[in-house]
């Protein structure tokens, strides 16, 4: 019988040792003994689920790790990798080769911006950005040699959605793979893979994580692709997760749908409680009725997620004041933990783009991002009220 995903958090994929442990174990091993040479030979010749070689190619820690965010997100399979970055190199580099085409959307966070403007153009792929909004450009962008098409399914710090079935419809109908970096929809949202996502990637040192610990990532999708595609680029590259790390978001995993759960509450109540404050330009969340893509959030997710955008009004200078006088949150560029934290793109996480590309994608100099994390509502509200003030 399938299960429901708060049960898959905390039961999915366990592997329990001859002793019977509650907790997952930490397999921190980077090797395995074999009882014998034919045993070693037979192992290289051939691995079973359960049986490992060299963590870089698999670790039980990590397999459970996998099985369980592969269970979450209803997918065959999944490749654990040292950090989002290396899921987001990992899904497109595997599958990618010289002569290859990839259609894009244009708001990316900086680093998967670097990948395909910079490395896959490097090895002769060429790259085609798309606004990832706009049907019509997705349509006439994707061409029959369009190997594969990625997008972050909420974009980071805009919270613009991209309309994941219908992309997929046309991506599809040129034998175009969809690849999803699904970091701000988070799994415990996600339909990603029913509503015609070929890989998914999170980076789980967000939400997953969720304490801000340890740096990883995910790639989701058939086991096939998985497994024939994704493993030997990855395991061959270096890319894979460490088994303490596997083990720190298991532990997170336990936790994630009631933390996301809250924080989105949250993220609603503060929404609600800032729309049209007089210091702002503007309030974005996507849970908010107000947002452009408030009826694509309801119908992908069924949630506005956990993050919002404030656009103040006074550009940097207002946005650094609000920054300061913040005494709850803390300001730093993580996302998806459990303390809430802010974070002004224009000069962190987008210094790397021109003025004019950040005018492109809605970075303005007042648009400062919250990461609402789970904390008492009142006093988050009060804190963000108070910091308003102060502007
Ligand atoms: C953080 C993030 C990444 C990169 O993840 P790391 O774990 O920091 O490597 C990729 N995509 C999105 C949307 C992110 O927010």
């Amino acid at each position: 019988m399938a299960r429901g995903k708060q049960t898959e958090l905390v039961h999915g994929g366990t592997k329990r040792s001859q002793w019977g442990e509650v907790s997952e174990a930490i397999f921190l091993t980077q090797g395995f003994v074999y009882d014998s040479a034919e045993a070693a030979e037979a192992r290289f010749k051939k691995t079973g689920p359960d049986e490992f070689i060299y963590a870089r190619y698999g670790n039980p820690t990590v397999a459970m790790f996998e099985e369980r965010m592969a269970l979450l997100e209803g997918a065959e399979d999944g490749f654990a990798c040292a950090s989002g970055m290396a899921a987001v190199n990992g899904a497109l580099c595997s599958m990618l080769k010289a002569g290859d085409h990839v259609v894009s959307a244009r708001a990316l966070f900086g680093s998967c911006l670097y990948i395909l403007e910079e490395v896959l153009t490097r090895y002769g792929v060429e790259v085609t950005f798309v606004d990832g909004g706009d049907l019509a450009a997705w349509e006439a962008a994707i061409r029959p040699e369009t190997k594969a098409v990625f997008f972050e399914s909420m974009s980071n710090p805009t919270l613009r959605l991209v309309d994941i079935a219908a992309v997929a419809g046309l991506a599809h109908a040129q034998g175009a793979l969809v690849v999803v970096d699904n970091v701000f929809s988070t799994p415990v949202y996600s339909k990603a893979i029913e509503q015609g996502a070929d890989l998914v990637v999170y980076s789980t040192t967000k939400h997953v994580d969720g304490q801000g610990r340890c740096l990883g990532g995910i790639i989701l999708g058939s086991r096939e692709h998985i497994r024939g595609v994704v493993e030997p680029y990855m395991k061959h590259t270096g890319g894979s997760m460490s088994p303490f790390n596997a083990w720190v978001m298991l532990k997170g995993l336990e936790t994630l749908g009631l933390r996301v759960r809250a924080q989105t509450e949250t993220a609603v109540k503060i929404a609600e409680a800032l729309q049209g404050h007089p210091k702002l330009a503007q309030m974005i969340y996507p849970g908010h009725p107000d947002h452009p893509d408030h009826a694509l959030a309801q119908a992908q997710l069924g949630a506005g997620g956990t993050m919002i955008a404030l656009d103040l009004k006074g550009g940097k200078e207002a946005a650094f004041r609000f920054l300061n006088a913040l005494e709850v949150v803390i300001i730093s560029n993580n996302l998806g933990d459990a303390k809430s934290i802010v974070t002004h793109p224009g000069t962190t996480t987008h210094s790397r783009l021109t003025p004019e590309q950040r005018e492109q994608l809605g970075i303005s100099e007042g648009l400062v991002r919250l990461s609402v994390g789970i904390e008492d509502p009142a006093d988050l509200i009060a804190d963000l009220m108070g910091a308003l003030e102060a502007v």
